[in-house]
């Protein structure tokens, strides 16, 4: 059953995600809560940063982390749009982050029961608990609306003859991120890339 606070954080987290829409990012974002105060938001932006560590988790957790001068945060709960990655997972334990809480699931990456289960490692120190699927649809909507509006542009751009599309193998790259409902196909190196599937 979910509450309306966690409703209602999930709401900031799509907020923050909206912002990663808005710079051409893969629409994800967390935000950490400490009691009941934001203490650190992020959004999901590792090609604009040129930093694949730049998730809307690991964003949000340094902001959070900065906020309170403490490297770890004990009894604070992170919400994100999207299941977290492994990476994310990782330091969301290195953290002591006590819950997490995440509105879509990942089939391709999602590390909290998805593809692996990090945080039902019984033999890894930290265990947050997890609750997956608040907002789900309108989280999942967000992506795949994200993913229908790039496809909009490629064609777009091919008919204009402004682009040239990638071969094959590049589309079933992109194939692989569970929203593209069909494989999205990427210009060739000479043009710049599109947001590519990043996140998680
Ligand atoms: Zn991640």
């Amino acid at each position: 059953m979910t509450t309306a606070r966690e409703l209602h954080f999930m709401s900031l987290a799509r907020d923050a995600a909206e912002r990663a829409r808005a710079a051409g990012e893969v629409p994800v974002g967390a935000v950490v809560v400490c009691g009941d105060e934001v203490i650190g938001t992020g959004f999901n932006h590792p090609i604009g940063a040129h930093d694949p560590s730049a998730h809307a988790e690991m964003v949000a957790l340094r902001a959070a982390a900065a906020a309170m001068r403490n490297y770890r945060l004990p009894g604070c709960e992170l919400y994100v749009t999207l299941e977290p990655c492994l990476m994310c997972a990782g330091a969301i334990m290195h953290a002591r982050i006590a819950r997490v809480i995440f509105g879509a699931h990942d089939p391709k990456t999602g590390a909290c029961g998805s593809v692996v289960d990090a945080f039902a490692q019984a033999r890894l120190n930290h265990h947050a608990t997890v609750l997956g699927g608040v907002l789900e649809a309108e989280c999942a909507a967000a992506l795949k609306s994200f993913f229908a509006d790039k496809r909009a542009q490629l064609r777009e751009a091919r008919l204009a003859g402004a682009a040239e599309i990638a071969p094959r193998n590049s589309a079933q790259r992109d194939s692989a991120w569970p929203w593209a409902d069909r494989p999205t196909q990427a210009p060739d190196a000479a043009t710049p890339l599109p947001a590519r599937p990043s996140s998680g």
